[in-house]
């Protein structure tokens, strides 16, 4: 059996395989919690795009904020991608992996004038930049270092992605991007600022988009914005139509990437705009389904009003149902067949009612079974924390019949490292 979404994890020979691994060996041989990532699903979701994209002027940059670790970073890299960055550290981490400098770009609200110079010292591809006030400081950062920073604007298309509030970023309330009606004005600004170059425009929407309206508004929205800036007598030469398309937690299927762009691509050559260079930064789609979390059942707990599944992995090593209180499916590597199911909330060791992992799953378990919370590619691994010194789990990639440890399970004296008593 493969479930929906995730045809490289499929149950053979009754248990759970990533590729040609079984599941249960790798959580032997490296224990629990342990995130597994299969490098195959990884590069078909790339391929999707890629097709979407073949014979066009584009660059994929993965918003590696979804998932930064080196090994994961290592695969994009090698298959040609760029990468989104919203942080000094991400940086750190796409050079550390050997991407071109050119191909990455720095998206976020808030970079310092530090992160601005480190950027440009290593000559980045381009700054998106999200208010008129950092245009400035930009500039004179650039200044200062005789350089110029190559910018686009993130424009604020004020379109609803029918997402989860805390991950939507195109609507006006938002912090992110430039409004519609201010974005002439800081463009003619960038334009005349010395430290600039203005090289392109950005817009992303949100996160977890399961349907493709959200995209096409968003597109003619940027494409009237682009109109208006280039009839001022400035040329854009991308256009980046940022991130966001969602993956199926739970069957909620989003239009595939492929299908999408040739949808947005159609408008884009009727509006005229076909022959630019495109841009995306697609994060979770790439990555999202391509990792599950591997953990332990530690104990059962009967109850009156409800009985509890408690495991190894918290909502400190994911924390997505805690924050955003989202559904990951969680199945048993080696089904017990035949035995009787019972209705659990799947929790965690941690200190706080919020910390769940999944409520009322219909599960035949014992203490010591293995559990696959699936589509835990995606923000959960780079948004895991320490709370509780729990340390943060392992990582492996699986490639084929080959698995990679990717990041060694921290010990406590790695949470303790740099802590001082006071004397
Ligand atoms: C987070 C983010 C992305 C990626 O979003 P996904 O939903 O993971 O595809 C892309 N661009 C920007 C600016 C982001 O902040």
């Amino acid at each position: 059996m493969t479930t929906p979404g995730h045809p490289h994890f499929a149950w053979r020979d009754g248990e759970l395989h990533v590729e040609q691994l079984r599941v249960s060996e790798l959580a032997r041989r490296h224990g629990t919690p342990l995130f597994v990532y299969s490098k195959a699903s990884m590069l078909a979701s790339l391929s999707a795009y890629q097709r979407g994209f073949a014979g066009r002027k584009s660059k994929i940059c993965y918003a590696m904020k979804a998932n930064s670790s080196l090994g994961v970073l290592q695969v994009f890299a090698q298959a040609g991608c760029g990468f989104d960055i919203v942080s000094g550290g991400e940086l750190e981490r796409a050079l550390a992996v050997g991407a071109p400098a050119r191909d990455i770009i720095f998206s976020g609200v808030g970079k310092t004038r530090a992160e601005m110079a480190r950027a440009l010292e290593v000559g980045i591809g381009c700054f998106n930049v999200e208010s008129e006030a950092e245009l400035e400081v930009l500039s004179e950062v650039a200044s200062t270092h005789g350089r110029t920073a190559p910018v686009s604007i993130r424009v604020n298309p004020n379109v609803d992605p029918k997402t989860h509030p805390y991950i939507s970023t195109g609507l006006k309330d938002n912090k992110f991007g430039i409004a519609h009606e201010r974005t002439l004005a800081a463009y003619c600004r960038a334009a005349e600022l010395p430290g600039l170059r203005v090289v392109g425009i950005d817009c992303h929407i949100g996160s977890q988009i399961t349907d493709s309206s959200p995209y096409m508004d968003a597109m003619e929205r940027v494409l009237d914005l682009v109109e208006g800036i280039e009839a001022a007598g400035i040329r854009l030469q991308h256009i980046d139509f940022g991130g966001g398309l969602g993956i199926d937690y739970q069957g909620v299927l989003p239009p595939a990437a492929d299908q999408l762009w040739s949808r947005l691509l159609a408008r884009l050559d009727a509006r005229g705009y076909g022959d630019r260079e495109l841009m995306i930064e697609p994060g979770r789609s790439l990555v999202g389904n391509a990792g599950i979390c591997v953990t332990e059942v530690l104990y059962l707990k009967p109850g009156e009003q409800k009985n509890f599944c408690i495991v190894d992995a918290a909502m400190n090593d994911l924390p997505r149902p805690a924050m955003y209180e989202a559904y990951h499916a969680i199945l048993p590597v080696k089904p017990r067949s035949g035995a009787d199911e019972s209705s659990y909330d799947v929790v965690g060791p941690v200190c706080e009612s919020g910390d769940w992992l999944g409520r009322n799953r219909q599960l035949a378990v014992q203490p010591g079974d293995l559990l696959a919370v699936l589509s835990a590619g995606a923000y959960c691994m780079s948004m895991a924390s320490n709370y509780n010194t729990r340390s943060r789990p392992a990582e492996v990639l699986v490639d084929g019949d080959r698995a990679h440890l990717i990041r060694e399970r921290e010990q406590v004296s790695d949470l303790m490292r740099g802590e001082r008593l006071v004397r």
